[in-house]
């Protein structure tokens, strides 16, 4: 882990690392009596995140006078993660910032603050990271997927995927209570249980030649019914995707969504995207500042917000 950041054990230690150095929080999923899967909170796994090698920048520097030092750039001893170094060369372009009086790499914090304050976020776009989220519920990705701007996003389909695939999310507050916990188990054994009933009802229609059913490929055929039966499934029924996004999007994410106004179920997500970021690139997620709020969450605050 990263030493630039500190984190309250109860958060650092839910954070693990692969073999690769990328970081996760993971999620277990656990079964109703009836063997209906569902998940009690969200799992996070950082999939893919920038590179850097500023290799080929030598060419360029070194066609400048030598009177200007620029390829000693390349020879600054402080090492930095990959997004950041990438976002610091970047904004060092744009003032031709190569030379002995630059920022040099140990002062990247500095040069990181000087970018949120100055409100100059372009440079930050630079260095993306895209993450698997699971034990997400389809009503909190509905808002996860309100963030537009520099983010993408690929989310199961549930056209296509069948129901031997589907889990559910239980929200926290039904977690710790008898009655909303065994309504809740009940819930999506029905729910599943109906989906398959619902299937095999139209899968008879579909064999028996109903016009709005009938396709071409086995897919097609396939898409139709299950299109119609997840018109059953609930805001609780789990709801995976990959999402990526740049540095400058996630911060306004966990911004949006990390602190004591947003929905539960987001609040908790946004924590551990933060936490998984902060830990492997502090310089560009290191400002945000955790903090356990009265209903006992965590939010996720920083002063310079939407750069
Ligand atoms: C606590 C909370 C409650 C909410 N309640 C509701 C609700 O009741 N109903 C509801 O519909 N939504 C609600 N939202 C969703 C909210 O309105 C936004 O859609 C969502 O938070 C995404 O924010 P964004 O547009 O800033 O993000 P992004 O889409 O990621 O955009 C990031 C930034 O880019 C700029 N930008 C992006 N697109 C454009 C554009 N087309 N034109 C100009 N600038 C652009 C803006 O500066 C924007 O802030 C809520 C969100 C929160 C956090």
């Amino acid at each position: 882990m990263n030493s630039l950041v500190t984190l309250p054990d109860e958060l650092l230690n839910l954070v693990k690392l692969d073999n690769m150095g990328y970081s996760h929080v993971d999620a277990a999923a656990e079964a109703t009596a009836n063997g209906t899967p569902y998940l009690k909170e969200p799992g996070v796994a950082l999939l893919a995140r920038s590179q850097s090698s500023l290799g080929g920048f030598r060419p360029f520097l070194e066609g400048f006078s030598p009177d200007l030092r620029f390829p000693e750039y390349l020879d600054d001893p402080g090492l930095l993660e990959p997004g950041a170094q990438l976002c610091k060369a970047a904004g060092q372009l744009c003032y031709a910032s190569f030379g002995p009086k630059r920022t040099h790499n140990a002062d990247a914090g500095r040069y990181f603050a000087n970018i949120r304050s100055s409100g100059h976020g372009s440079v930050l776009e630079h260095a993306s990271f895209s993450f698997l989220l699971y034990g997400v519920s389809r009503s909190v990705t509905h808002e996860v997927v309100r963030h537009r701007a520099g983010m993408a996003y690929s989310q199961i389909s549930q056209r296509y995927v069948s129901g031997r695939v589907l889990r559910f999310v239980e929200r926290p507050e039904y977690q710790n209570d008898p009655e909303l916990h065994r309504q809740f188990e009940r819930r999506i054994d029905r729910a599943a249980a109906d989906y398959e009933s619902v299937a095999n009802h139209l899968l008879a229609l579909q064999k028996d030649g109903l016009e709005t059913l009938s396709g071409d490929a086995a897919t097609d055929r396939r898409k139709k019914v299950q299109q119609a039966a997840r018109s059953l499934l609930p805001n609780e029924t789990e709801a995976p995707l990959v999402m990526t996004g740049n540095a400058r999007s996630l911060r306004h994410f966990i911004e949006m969504r990390g602190n004591s106004h947003a929905e539960v179920e987001i609040r908790r997500l946004a924590l551990r995207m933060y936490l998984c970021l902060s830990v492997i690139e502090p310089d560009l997620f290191g400002d945000y500042v955790v903090s356990k709020e009265a209903d006992g969450l965590w939010s996720v605050l920083t002063d310079t917000p939407k750069v």
